[in-house]
């Protein structure tokens, strides 16, 4: 472990180990110019802060619901802008807050439209957040944390030496950002009709858009970040600001048992679990959380999750590794566990994206469709999901080593585990 002796790493955390991580929640990430971020933050907190900052009661509560649906509705990032809040009060507003948004580091369009971003925080840490648009959808991954305390093989987020949780704003602000560069803010005055048809007149429709649906799924452990990933959803699912359907919104999670029934209660969205494997020797091996919850504890988890059932399945998303992962028995006995827990599930075959380093390759086109077949036919949906954005690396933290290039130590560490592996 290399240590750096600077105040950018002591307001990180290290990574203390496979399976024992100790997040760090963090609250609103302090400006040097003293001004507060709103970003990220609700109705009431916003209220709160402007109470502080000396409005009277019943002031500060008019005021946050209109600058809340400004800026999650409206998508602005001045004051200027709030056009139902008198002009005398802007500067005062200005003097003491701000609407941020993630500084972009890169944005990269892939020949079949996955967007990339690598977003970088006001302390300098560096996350990522990928757009894939669909025929019926459009889909944004998004981050819940820098690097990842996970360590599973396999991805490339969990080989990153510093972890931080993002805060609300962080979360919140990649859909904005995501609204921003697809052009999704409603335009002109909220009283103006949708179906007015000359194009240059103001149009507010909130349908038509391109950014549909939003997986946690970027990176970090969301489970790991729970009050920040609650706190941020809740003001993306709110209906006077960016008002996405809990239906929409898909949680994804390694297997961090005892927060999956608060996330069912608290938060509510669909349920995506990263399984990977059946048996407790490979699973131990590639999801090393595993070795503190045990596949059987996990599907017990998944049976007891709030809100699911066969309207709403469970997602297994499952890695195809050659030779690891996926043989017929081990489709079958993917299928065996999700009957004995009498699961409302759909299994996600997921093609191995490899990145320098890796110790695993992907199965064969194959083997992964045959492993699909099997579990079709015992009834389970288990489509294979479509690589995309290969050619501007649009996989789990793929982005943000390309930008950083490994260091020395770093390449020598993989080489070796890599020759110990094979070996
Ligand atoms: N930490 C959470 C969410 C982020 S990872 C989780 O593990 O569920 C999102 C998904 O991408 C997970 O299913 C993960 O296993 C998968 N993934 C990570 N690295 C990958 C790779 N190199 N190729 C294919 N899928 C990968
Ligand atoms: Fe973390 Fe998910 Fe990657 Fe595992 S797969 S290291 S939990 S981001």
């Amino acid at each position: 472990m290399v240590l750096r002796d600077n105040c950018t790493y002591m307001r990180l955390m290290q990574i203390p180990g496979h399976i024992d991580p100790v997040p760090v929640p963090r609250a609103i990430t302090p400006r040097e110019d003293g001004r507060i971020d709103l970003m990220g933050l609700s109705r009431e907190q916003i209220r709160a802060e402007l109470e502080a900052q000396g409005l009277d009661a019943r002031q500060a509560k008019l005021r946050a619901k209109q600058i809340f649906h400004w800026l999650y509705h409206r998508g602005v990032t001045s004051f200027d802008d709030m056009t139902d809040i008198a002009k005398a009060q802007r500067p005062f507003l200005a003097e003491r807050f701000v609407i941020g948004r993630p500084q972009v580091v890169e944005a990269q369009v892939s020949s079949d439209g996955t967007r990339k971003w690598l977003l970088r925080s006001d302390d300098g840490q560096d996350y990522e957040m990928v757009f894939i648009p669909d025929a019926d959808r459009g889909t944004l991954c998004v981050s819940s944390q820098v690097g990842c305390t996970l360590n599973c093989r396999f991805c490339h987020t969990g080989t990153m030496r510093l972890v931080r949780n993002l805060t609300p704003g962080e979360i919140v602000g990649q859909v904005m950002l995501a609204r921003d560069a697809l052009g999704e803010w409603p335009k002109g005055s909220m009283a103006s009709v949708a179906e007015d048809e000359d194009d240059d007149a103001p149009q507010y429709t909130t349908d038509g858009r391109m950014l549909t649906n939003i997986v946690m799924m970027g990176m970090g452990e969301p489970l790991y970040n729970f009050d920040n990933v609650r706190a941020a959803l809740k003001v993306v699912m709110d209906g006077d600001g960016l008002s996405l359907s809990k239906r929409r919104i898909t949680l994804s999670t390694s297997g961090v048992v005892p927060m999956m029934a608060r996330a069912g209660e608290e938060i509510g969205v669909n349920l995506a679990v990263s399984l990977h494997a059946v048996t407790k020797e490979i699973r131990d091996e590639i999801v090393p959380i595993n070795r503190k919850y045990g596949i059987e504890e996990l599907l017990a988890a998944c049976a007891a999750y709030p809100g699911a059932n066969n309207a709403r399945r469970i997602t297994f998303e499952y890695v195809m590794l050659k030779d690891k992962n996926d043989s017929d028995e081990d489709a079958r006995e993917l299928v065996r566990l999700i009957r004995k827990y009498k699961l409302p599930a759909k299994v996600n075959l997921i093609p191995f994206n490899p990145w320098p380093g890796a110790l695993y390759e992907c199965s064969t086109p194959e083997r992964i469709r045959r492993f699909s077949d099997i579990i079709f036919e015992a009834g389970i949906s288990a489509p294979v999901r479509t690589p995309r954005g290969r050619d501007i690396a649009a996989a789990c933290g793929q982005l943000k080593t390309q930008a950083q290039k490994l260091s020395r130590a770093e390449l020598d560490r993989l080489a070796e585990e890599k020759q110990a592996a094979l070996g």
